[in-house]
């Protein structure tokens, strides 16, 4: 047990339970804060969509002590086939080259998986975890932030921070609406699970028209596989509301006469209780905290699922922030050192979304489908990952995080 000279027993809000909330939790209450988490959720579910922690990210969670239980909760997809629309490969790619430089360095895991596991790591600790909770209304005096929850408790403490996701309350409550900061990317996506009686495991197959993506994801061997349908639309059908009954005939209209096993996946996505749709979007704030009330994770700056780094995105900043608020008695300035640290590691992985996910994932025209499938038959031929790829990978590894354990550490600068 280690108390660094900005702890004090601070008190310290959180809100969200996903990845970032429990990383900063677990760090804070290491370091000597008093922690408290509120999560809207009644629960953490399991399971979930397969996420990805890599490069820096992977060396918090060794920090944390639990690398080994995620090596063991990895999925193992073996193989990733892009078919045409009568189910013929085109090319058949072994995921770890499309990781480009991280072999080794990578861990796939579902996300209920991961969020159990760092919720667990807090459970053993003082942090008090209050689900179907959320902060109402916040009031920040600069000596400290009035909160009442919607439970109608009211609480002050030292500090806030909002680690609840991409359409983050506590962003809204603090910065306001969400439109000037969210950076809609084109596309809309749809997860649904449906029964495994295709055979599948431990891969996935993806199928793509210009403008329209369908694809099964075997995760493991389990016996339910993961589907999803994602289109490309210049203006988003839905903003931070959506009727996800108007989604499902939206998403049907536009999967109308598409090949493969589209017409069995439309039918289970109509009929899913577990469908989970929305926008693909990035989050850029010019700044992400403001007082005493940061921000971290997606909330702070999402970098869509196009870029495959939302997690790990989540597992530094939060490692970062923790930890810069341990060193620094004053919040503003703690606040400001974590920004100096991780903004140009968060942007270039958001940069990434913006030059790979969509072309491979999602060809918006025939010829991007076409130059593609051209990219893949050569990955497949040379076995190796694409020159792109490889620089995502050096990317995903830029960040050498400071060592909180010592005194003065890499990190601090003022
Ligand atoms: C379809 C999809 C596929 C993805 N695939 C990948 C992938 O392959 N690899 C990868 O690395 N990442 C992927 N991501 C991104 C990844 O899931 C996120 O970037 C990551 O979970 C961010 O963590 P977070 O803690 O910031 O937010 P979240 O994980 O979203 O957690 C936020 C938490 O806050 C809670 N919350 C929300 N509102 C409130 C409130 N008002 N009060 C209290 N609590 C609240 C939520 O219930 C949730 O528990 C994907 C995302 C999506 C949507």
């Amino acid at each position: 047990m280690f108390e660094l000279q900005g702890a004090k027993s601070r008190s310290v809000l959180i809100s969200g339970a996903g990845i970032a909330g429990p990383t900063l939790a677990y760090w804070l209450d290491r370091y000597g804060f008093d922690v408290t988490v509120v999560e809207r959720a009644d629960a953490i579910r399991r399971g979930g969509y397969p996420v990805d922690v890599r490069g820096s990210a992977i060396d918090v969670v060794e920090r944390m002590g639990v690398l080994p239980q995620l090596r063991s909760a990895h999925i193992d997809t073996r193989k990733l086939t892009f078919v045409d629309g009568d189910g013929d490969p085109i090319a058949t790619i072994d995921p770890e080259a499309m990781a480009g430089g991280v072999t080794g360095r990578h861990v796939e895991l579902p996300r209920g998986e991961l969020t159990s596991l760092l919720v667990g790591l807090t459970r053993d600790r003082k942090i008090r975890t209050r689900f179907n909770e959320s902060i109402d209304a916040l009031h920040d005096d600069g000596a400290g932030v009035d909160v009442r929850f919607q439970s109608g408790a009211q609480q002050r403490f030292d500090i806030v921070i909002g680690a609840d996701g991409l359409h983050s309350n506590t962003r809204a409550l603090v910065f306001g609406p969400e439109a000037p900061f969210n950076r809609y990317l084109g596309f809309c996506f749809n997860l649904f699970s449906l029964p495994n009686d295709l055979g599948l495991y431990h891969e996935a197959v993806v199928y793509a028209e210009p403008g329209r993506a369908a694809g099964i994801y075997a995760v493991g061997d389990s016996d339910t596989l993961l589907g999803f349908l994602n289109f490309c639309t210049d203006e988003p059908p839905f903003h931070s509301s959506m009727d996800v009954d108007v989604q499902r005939q939206r998403t049907a209209n536009m999967f109308s006469h598409a090949g493969w096993e589209v017409p069995r996946l439309v039918a289970a996505m109509l009929r899913a209780d577990d469908l989970y749709c929305d926008t693909v979007s990035q989050i850029r704030m010019p700044r992400w905290s403001s007082g005493r009330v940061a921000l971290a994770g997606d909330a702070a700056h999402a970098p869509s699922f196009l870029s495959g780094q939302g997690t790990s995105l989540a597992l530094v900043g939060a490692y970062v922030l923790a930890g810069e608020l341990a060193a620094h008695p004053d919040p503003v300035a703690a606040f400001e050192s974590y920004e100096r640290i991780v903004r140009p590691f968060m942007e270039a992985n958001q940069a990434l979304a913006l030059r790979t996910g969509g072309s491979l994932l999602m060809p918006r025209t025939q010829q991007d489908l076409d130059a593609r499938n051209a990219a893949l038959a050569a990955m497949q031929a040379s076995g190796t990952a694409s020159p792109r790829a490889e620089q995502s990978g050096e990317v995903h590894n830029s960040l050498r995080l400071p060592d909180y354990t010592r005194w003065p550490h890499e990190g601090y600068r003022t």
